[in-house]
Formats: C-alpha cells, sequence, structure tokens
C-alpha cells in the first residue's frame, strides 16, 4: 500500500514510522523541517490527569502515555522522554495551575482509574524542590505524578523519522508544501505540491495540526477548528536544581536543558494575540518570570532568554478529531490538542485503521465524522 503522510510533527512522525515498519511504501512530506511546527512550542507534558471530561478522553490521554513508555523502552538510546515526576498544586480560586475546585475528588478519580497519583505535603514539596518558596505552596489538593514527565517532542520525531528512513525505506520529502489534495470520483489520490511536483497514492493522512485545512486546497474535506494561542517563554541558564515539571497558580515550568527553563500559564495565554511579538521584553514573558522568581526567589537576576508563540491545532469542541473523513474516500485526519502525549499511540492506532483495516476502540468517540 502506498501511503502518504503529510506533516512531520510528533503525530505524523509517529504515524509514518509505524505504517512503515509494516512495509508499507510510505512518503512523509514535510514543509518545513521535521518536528518543527507546534510540536517545538509545547509544555509536551505526557498526561492523563488532565483529561477527566470523559472516561472515554482520560482512556485515550492514558493511552498516549503507554505507548511513549513503549517507544521509548523500545528504541535503543532514546533520549526524548524526561520523566522525573511532576507537581500540581492550587490556591483559593486560582484555575492557573489547571485544578480548579470542582477536582477535589480529582486524586481519587484518578487513583481508581489507575493512574499513578498521590497527595504530597509541604514537606514533601521541598524535598522535591527546595528551592520552591513554601508559602507559596498549598497542601489542600497537591498532587504528585511520580511517573508522569515530559517529551522534547522534536527529538522524538526526528529519532523516528530517521529510523523509519534508514530501517523501513520510508521516503522523506522537507521543504515542500502540500498545497492541496488530487481527488478522483470522490477518493483522495494523492497531493499536489505547491512546487507542481504530484505524490500518488492509496491513502492520504492529513497530519498537518493547526494547518490541516490549508493543506486540502477545497474546504469540504476541511475541520471546524477554535485555536487558541499559547506563549511559552525560556529563561537564560542557571544553576537552579529545579528537576521536576511544576503545575502552580503562578507559573507552569519545568527544566528546558543546559540549565534553562521553560516557562507558561494558562491566564496569561488568554491575554496573548494571535500576532504577538515573540521577544525576551514582551510584557506577558516578563510576567511570567517575575511569577517563577516568586515561586522561586534563588532566581532572582535570571533573564528571559527567547520568546516562542504557538496556535494549537484545536476541534471545534475541544476534542481530538482522527479518522476518515466522510466528504473523502481514503483520506484520513489528525487534528488534536495534546498531540504530544498522543502521538505514540497514534502512530499505532492509524497505522492499525489504515493498514489493517483494524477499529481502534479508543478512538470510536473522536471521529471527525462528529462535525459534518
Ligand atoms: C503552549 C502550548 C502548550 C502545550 N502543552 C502541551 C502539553 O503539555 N501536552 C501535550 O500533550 N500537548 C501540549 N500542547 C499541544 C501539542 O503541542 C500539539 O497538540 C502537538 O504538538 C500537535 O502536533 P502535530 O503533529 O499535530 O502538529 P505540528 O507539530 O504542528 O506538526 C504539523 C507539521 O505539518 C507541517 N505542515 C503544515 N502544513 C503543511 C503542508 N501544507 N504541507 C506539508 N507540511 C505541512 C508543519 O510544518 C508541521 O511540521 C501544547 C501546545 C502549546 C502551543
Amino acid at each position: 500500500m502506498k501511503v502518504i503522510v503529510i506533516g512531520a510533527g510528533v503525530i505524523g512522525a509517529s504515524i509514518a514510522f509505524r505504517m512503515a515498519e509494516t512495509g508499507a511504501e510510505v512518503t512523509l512530506v514535510e514543509a518545513l523541517r521535521v518536528g518543527s511546527g507546534t510540536s517545538s512550542t509545547s509544555y509536551a507534558w505526557v498526561n492523563a490527569c488532565e483529561k477527566l471530561t470523559s472516561r472515554s478522553y482520560f482512556d485515550l490521554n492514558y493511552a498516549g502515555v503507554k505507548a511513549h513508555r513503549r517507544i521509548a523502552g523500545e528504541i535503543e538510546g532514546a533520549n526524548w522522554f524526561h520523566r522525573p515526576g511532576v507537581v500540581q498544586w492550587k490556591d483559593s480560586g486560582a484555575e492557573a495551575s489547571g485544578f480548579d475546585k470542582g477536582d477535589f475528588d480529582k486524586l481519587e478519580r484518578l487513583k481508581s482509574w489507575g493512574y499513578p497519583a498521590e497527595s504530597i505535603d509541604a514537606a514533601t514539596l521541598s524535598e522535591l524542590e527546595p528551592e520552591v518558596d513554601s508559602s507559596t505552596f498549598s497542601e489542600e489538593g497537591a498532587i504528585y505524578y511520580p511517573e508522569d514527565g515530559w517529551l522534547d517532542a522534536p527529538v522524538y520525531a526526528g529519532a523516528i523519522v530517521a529510523r523509519a528512513q534508514r530501517h523501513h525505506g520510508m521516503r522523506l520529502v522537507t521543504g515542500k508544501k502540500v498545497e492541496r489534495l488530487l481527488t478522483r470520483s470522490g477518493r483522495a489520490v494523492g497531493v499536489l505540491l505547491a512546487d507542481g511536483t504530484e505524490i500518488l497514492a492509496d491513502q492520504v493522512v492529513n497530519s498537518a495540526g493547526r494547518w490541516a485545512n490549508d493543506a486540502v486546497g477545497d474546504a469540504e474535506y476541511g475541520l471546524p477548528l477554535a485555536p487558541t494561542v499559547g506563549l511559552i517563554a525560556y529563561t537564560t541558564s542557571c544553576d537552579s536544581s529545579l528537576r521536576h515539571a511544576l503545575r502552580t497558580p503562578l507559573v507552569n515550568c519545568r527544566p528546558d536543558g543546559a540549565g534553562r527553563i521553560l516557562l507558561r500559564s494558562n491566564d496569561i495565554d488568554k491575554t496573548v494575540p494571535i500576532d504577538a511579538e515573540a521577544v525576551p521584553s514582551h510584557p506577558s514573558a516578563q510576567e511570567l518570570l517575575s511569577r517563577m522568581i516568586k515561586l522561586m526567589p534563588s532566581l532572582e537576576g535570571l533573564h528571559v532568554e527567547a520568546v516562542r508563540t504557538a496556535i494549537r491545532p484545536i476541534p471545534r469542541d475541544g476534542l481530538s478529531a482522527i479518522g476518515r473523513h466522510p466528504a473523502l474516500e481514503n483520506y484520513y485526519v489528525t487534528v488534536t490538542h495534546s498531540g504530544v502525549t498522543l502521538g505514540a499511540f497514534l502512530g499505532e492506532a492509524v497505522r492499525d485503521e489504515v493498514i489493517h483495516g483494524r477499529s481502534v476502540p479508543e478512538l470510536a468517540e473522536f471521529r471527525p465524522a462528529r462535525f459534518f
């Protein structure tokens, strides 16, 4: 079977890799570089504990967590999945940590659903993160996820794409944009690149994330999206002992390599315009830094070194849209927030559905058809 996968983010790379392993003739087409889209500007927490809107959404994301553990164990030298644990706490009325008042039973629910999570007190927090100012910590509702962590998504995507090329003959086309789908009698038969090249295939998978609708060339093959803006600030390198990812009412932060700290916050994101200039002097970046220094006063004197903004690929109802598009045969689409969490699982699931014709139960409630 010949398959084209559009977009080499964390999702497209995973799908192309798993399909190429089956012996399918896979061409992965990427407009820029592997992993350079939204996957490069992400908090990248691989988790299901924030996905409690329904049991099925939790199960889908937990399948994502498990698939990342599997693939990191499967590939020798895997260096992209950091799992020192994540701590989440709240203060009165704050939603910045993603932990609102309705979540008082969150811990019990997570435990009953088999998710590793435990309650911790201030003394344990200061053992885990000695530089955190304990006055910012609220014992009520603090949860430690000992097995959680984050993914260096571009590193992951690059490693599996290289493996697919080297071991499974996958063809990678970078620096070429898909202009539109090629169709015949209600079926997708390939793609047209912006330089006029046509690539033909039996199946087309659109994993172009927030740009998914730009790659199809006809609104009929699009999906209704409700994207949101995210801003991430990166500090200068420092000697901080920060080891875990922290989701706090002030700021969400985590180490980002070479002593840099990645900073973001849900409430600040809501104030960032879509065309915000991504510069260190941006007021939102400076606000993130001052909140970080409040959280860890030992960081006084640190600077913002870089800022990046990204647009989250989110279907209109906020949930994942993974499956065949009802307007066109042989055309499959994957647009979802939490794509970092879901990437490795979607690699396996989309392979099973497109190559083996097996329907994957975890995806049943998240089909694009619900919009049509
Ligand atoms: C601030 C922020 C925080 C986040 N935090 C988390 C988190 O903690 N956990 C989590 O799981 N998720 C998180 N996400 C979401 C997650 O990052 C995304 O869901 C995920 O990266 C999407 O991956 P993707 O492969 O679908 O898209 P992308 O990574 O954007 O990949 C799509 C690729 O398609 C390419 N492309 C686009 N158009 C074309 C075309 N016409 N032809 C060819 N190629 C094309 C692009 O260049 C790009 O490389 C966060 C996102 C943001 C912005």
